[in-house]
């Protein structure tokens, strides 16, 4: 593992490429009050329910780092896209895009509008895929 004394960020290889580049959490979240609210309310319950991690803020997206990246959430203005990776591919209509990033990870993408929704099988998922390097 290598952090970058940059950023902050963890990687796995050692000067790994990447931007180090930080946006504020708000700048994610202007005009989109619903929607950090919902934010919040994840982060919550992950802590809760799975354990510990570090938020990255980037250009593109909020990344949730445990012992990896294990989550990324997209803001948008009437949701969150969450995308995690899983060593399968998830058989549930709930999934909206799953994605082959190996022969055995797959990353799976899902649109979330309500609190309801981080139900227990979502939460399961996002445990799964915290602990999938452990
Ligand atoms: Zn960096």
């Amino acid at each position: 593992m290598w952090t970058c004394i940059k950023c902050g960020r963890v990687f796995k290889k050692e000067n790994q490429p990447h931007s180090c580049q930080k946006v504020s959490i708000e700048s994610h979240f202007r005009n989109k009050d619903e929607t950090r609210e919902l934010f919040n309310f994840l982060l919550q319950q992950i802590e809760k329910q799975i354990g510990k991690c570090k938020i990255f803020s980037l250009p593109c997206c909020v990344h949730l780092f445990g012992t990896y990246d294990f989550l990324a959430i997209l803001p948008k203005k009437d949701r969150v896209e969450l995308r995690f990776a899983l060593n399968r591919k998830l058989n549930t209509p709930r999934l909206k895009i799953s994605v082959p990033m190996s022969s055995k990870v797959f990353k799976n993408c899902f649109d979330i509008y309500t609190k309801q929704e981080l139900d227990n099988e979502l939460m399961g998922w996002l445990k799964e895929s915290y602990h999938l390097k452990d």
